[in-house]
């Protein structure tokens, strides 16, 4: 086998046949199969630059990778370049100016791991393998969304790679168009080869909420969730869960196959004493079966679901907003889970309140400002029936649909899909037309929830 050609200046260029292609082509969702014509593995952003160029030379589409977790594995295309960052991944803090500058491949973790070191966070996700660039550009909901926005909302700065291969600084005094495009719009308008992010006060120790309840009570814990997070301070932020627990050996034998309902979350605000009456509803919301809450570090929080997030997963899934959970919301959904035919379903309903929906909906590209609830399903594909997931997928988005807000998605944990990509962006999908129309007219960067220019 051949040994791949250097990329200019630091990274390499990987082709169909050569070291590494096969490996290098595969994303977090292993059913996604797809084939570039090349791989470019950029260290640098005179690599990235170089890659642009490449694709622009020889008229290819673009792909970009951050951490290759899409659900859609958009990171990788056909026949196109796809542009891999996932060895460019330095973070820098700035604790003076509470900023932080991570490079476009970064994961959470590494992103935790510097900004801890001085008792500061930006908002991420909550499974600290995946990228940050894909997280922020489509949204980002994590455990500080209610206390400091969504990791978009944090977004200062970036420097930007366009689809012309130039470089350049995107804030409130340069290209400030691109700065609200950023802000939800995802990876339509070139390669961040750097953010700058808001850096807040978090930790090093958190009050970490963890409880896990029987599925069987699960109307009860939706409906005093919901009286819950009416008044819930911003301090507040949980993620509910509906899983079927696998029977690994990292998990006590009774939940073993058991159909269980986790709260996992954390209470950003002041240790005072007052912090467990604040929790103490959401450890009762019926007889818990596991209750793990307490204090842990926070870089510990951020990487608690790492453990149940398989590397070999085979999915699809589906994403909706809703203002409250209606009892047909509810019925309809456990009645789908608990008749799907599918080797396993996941479903997680993230409440969100606080900062994140104070922020205008027309101020950043992300327009879901006033949704009470997220609901992300995961569905494993099985090998005997690939088509029977998405068509699963296909029937309960159908049956939500009615019920949702706006009847918008989270383009983060959606399939790619020309109508779900308008309404998620809503009322400000037309200003993107018009920036991207203006940062990339051919729609070079067209692997993602794409804003199409025409
Ligand atoms: C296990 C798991 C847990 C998750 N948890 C959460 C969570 O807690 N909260 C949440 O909000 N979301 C969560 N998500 C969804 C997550 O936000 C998306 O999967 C996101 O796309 C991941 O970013 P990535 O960089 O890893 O993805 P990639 O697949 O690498 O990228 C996705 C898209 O982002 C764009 N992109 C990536 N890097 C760049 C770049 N440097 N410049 C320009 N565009 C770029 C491209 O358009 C690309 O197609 C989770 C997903 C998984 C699989």
């Amino acid at each position: 086998m051949e040994n791949n050609p250097p990329l200019q200046v630091s990274g390499q260029i990987i082709l169909p046949g050569y070291e590494l292609y096969n490996e290098k082509r595969k994303v977090w969702n292993k059913y996604v199969d797809r084939r570039p014509a090349a791989i470019f593995e950029c260290e640098s952003e005179a690599d990235v630059i170089s890659a642009v160029n490449y694709a622009n030379n020889a008229n290819l589409e673009i792909s970009i990778r951050g951490g290759g977790h899409h659900l859609a594995g958009t990171a990788v295309c056909d026949n196109g370049v796809m542009i891999d960052m996932s060895q460019f991944r330095k973070v820098t803090v700035d604790e003076k100016n509470r900023r932080v500058y991570v490079e476009g491949g970064a994961t959470l973790a590494d992103v935790d791991l510097e900004t801890q070191k001085f008792g500061l966070a930006t908002p991420t996700g909550t499974v600290s393998q995946t990228g940050i660039a894909g997280l922020a550009l489509g949204g980002g909901f994590g455990y500080l969304r209610g206390k400091y926005g969504l990791t978009c909302d944090n977004i200062v700065g970036a420097r930007l790679v366009t689809a012309e291969g130039e470089l350049i600084t995107v804030n409130e005094q340069e290209n400030p168009d691109l700065l609200w495009a950023i802000r939800g719009g995802g990876g339509n308008f070139g390669v961040v080869t750097s953010f700058e992010f808001l850096l807040h006060s978090v930790g090093p120790d958190v009050l970490a909420i963890d409880v896990m309840y029987d599925y069987k009570d699960s109307r009860k814990i939706l409906k005093e969730l919901q009286d819950y997070m009416e008044s819930a301070p911003d301090d507040i932020s949980v993620n509910l869960s509906i899983v079927r627990l696998p029977a690994a050996p990292f998990l006590p034998e009774f939940l073993h196959n058991r159909r269980v309902i986790t709260l996992t979350g954390m209470y950003a605000g002041e240790m005072n004493g007052e912090e467990d009456g604040i929790i103490a509803p959401l450890l009762s919301l019926a007889e818990p079966i596991m209750d793990h809450t307490g204090l842990m570090p926070y870089t510990e929080l951020q990487k608690k679901l790492d453990p149940m997030v398989p590397d070999d997963a085979r999915l699809d899934g589906t994403s909706l907003f809703f203002k409250h959970l209606s009892d047909e919301t509810i019925d309809i959904l456990l009645q789908d889970i608990e008749q799907a035919e599918l080797p396993m379903v996941m479903v997680q309903l993230w409440p969100l309140h606080g900062q994140m929906n104070r922020i205008p909906s027309q101020d950043t590209a992300f327009a879901i400002r006033d949704a009470g609830y997220l609901l992300i399903i995961d569905g494993e594909i099985s090998p005997d029936d690939p088509a029977k997931c998405s068509e699963w997928m296909d029937s309960i988005y159908s049956k939500l649909l009615p019920f949702s807000s706006h009847e918008s998605s989270y383009v983060n944990g959606v399939k790619v899909d020309k109508e779900i990509t308008r309404k998620a962006y809503r009322h400000n999908y037309e200003k993107l037309v018009s920036i991207k129309k203006r940062y990339d007219p051919q729609n070079r960067f067209c692997h993602n929830h794409n804003i199409d220019p025409e």
